[in-house]
């Protein structure tokens, strides 16, 4: 163990709060009154500390900027009815984001800057999480490399923030997904497992095509016969076929590893269904569809918990879904939810009290 962290507190002198109705709030527009600041240098972390959310003075050939060593989590706090405030898995997101650095050749961030760091800025900002049904705080750690130079190689320095966003319910309407053919969002040996930057400036352009053909995001496939599926847009995806629970595995590393889905997974099991994390193309969907056999398909991430799909377009095929009648969807993020909101037995520890 480590000395317990130093981290610098600096104190808004006036909080931002009182301008703004938290009800409804947008996602990801406001920021709460601090947030968390450290750098690495000379091969360790230092200058941890909490200070009023302000603008970085960065210099042009700030090297993330121009190469990309970016990465970053999301992960959300709650307030219990009686006024506690809850981390959801955070734990999950600092290995996965440990994960993500170690692909994107980036220091490790200890656990005690990213978990007591965080820990620290959600208690002084405490009053930022919504006291509403559905609302919620999006945390968002984030680092990048900071070397101020244009030679391509891994930066020596980095930066490391958290900030803090209060955010409204997240209403998913039921979604129209194109079957992705002609782009990629990841393949094997590639970095789609992590949580980088790139991964998402890559994405849009699939996304913007699809909906200008009235799609709301794409079903990512493989690189080399687009067949073999991987993701909803920013979310992991589910087929529930014949009663049985279908997820695509992880293991070619093309896939994020969602702590939704990973929820979803033990959740689905507590329901009675068998999950098979498995590969899955899309002719084995269609062929599903056509026998009757095809009963729900649904996404699964931090910010909209579940998402019903009730469309899915492959070539000139159109599958569709009435998504009032997925039970199973359902009852799952009815789970989820009320086990965030402390209204049901946290039965896996995944709440961290702050
Ligand atoms: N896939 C991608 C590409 C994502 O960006 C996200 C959101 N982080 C997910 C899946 C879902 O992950 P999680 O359940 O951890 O939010």
């Amino acid at each position: 163990m480590t000395d317990a962290l130093e981290i610098n507190v600096t104190k808004a002198e006036r909080s931002k709060l009182k301008d703004l109705n938290l009800e409804n709030i947008p996602f990801g527009k406001y920021f709460t009154d601090h947030m968390l600041e450290a750098d690495y240098e000379n091969g360790e972390w230092k200058n941890v500390e909490i200070k009023p959310y302000q603008p970085l003075l960065l210099e042009p050939s700030l090297s993330a900027l121009h190469y990309g060593q970016a990465i970053f989590e999301g992960i959300k706090a709650y307030r219990s009815e009686d006024g506690d405030a809850f981390i959801f898995r955070p734990y999950d997101n600092f290995r996965r984001f440990n994960q993500s650095a170690e692909r994107m050749n980036m220091p490790e961030i200890p656990e005690d800057i990213f978990i007591e760091g965080m820990k620290q800025l959600i208690d002084l900002d405490r009053n930022w999480i919504p006291a509403k049904p559905d609302h919620s705080l999006y945390i968002r750690p984030v680092m990048f490399s900071t070397d101020t130079t244009l030679g391509v190689k891994p930066s020596d320095t980095y930066k490391f923030l958290i900030l803090l966003s209060p955010t409204g319910p997240y209403y998913a309407a039921p979604m129209k997904i194109a079957v992705e053919e002609k782009y990629t969002r990841a393949a094997p040996g590639g970095v789609g497992f992590s949580k980088n930057a790139g991964n998402y400036g890559g994405s849009m352009k699939a996304a913007t095509d699809a909906k200008k053909l009235g799609y709301d995001q794409v079903l990512w496939t493989d690189a080399f016969e687009h067949k073999w599926l991987q993701e909803v847009g920013m979310m992991n995806v589910f087929f529930i076929i014949n009663g049985l629970a279908v997820t695509p595995s992880l293991e070619e590393g093309t896939i994020l590893a969602g702590v939704t889905r990973d929820s979803a997974i033990m959740l689905l099991k507590d329901m009675g269904f068998t999950v098979d994390e498995r590969k899955i193309s899309i002719d084995e969907l269609t062929s599903a569809y056509s026998k009757g056999y095809l009963q729900e398909v649904f996404g699964t991430g931090t910010a909209a918990t579940i998402a019903m799909i009730k469309e899915l377009k492959y070539k000139d095929q159109v599958m569709e879904f009435e998504p009032a009648n997925f039970k199973i969807a359902a009852e799952l993020k009815n789970r989820m939810n009320a086990i965030k909101e402390g209204k049901a037995e946290d039965k896996y520890g995944w709440l961290i009290k702050i």
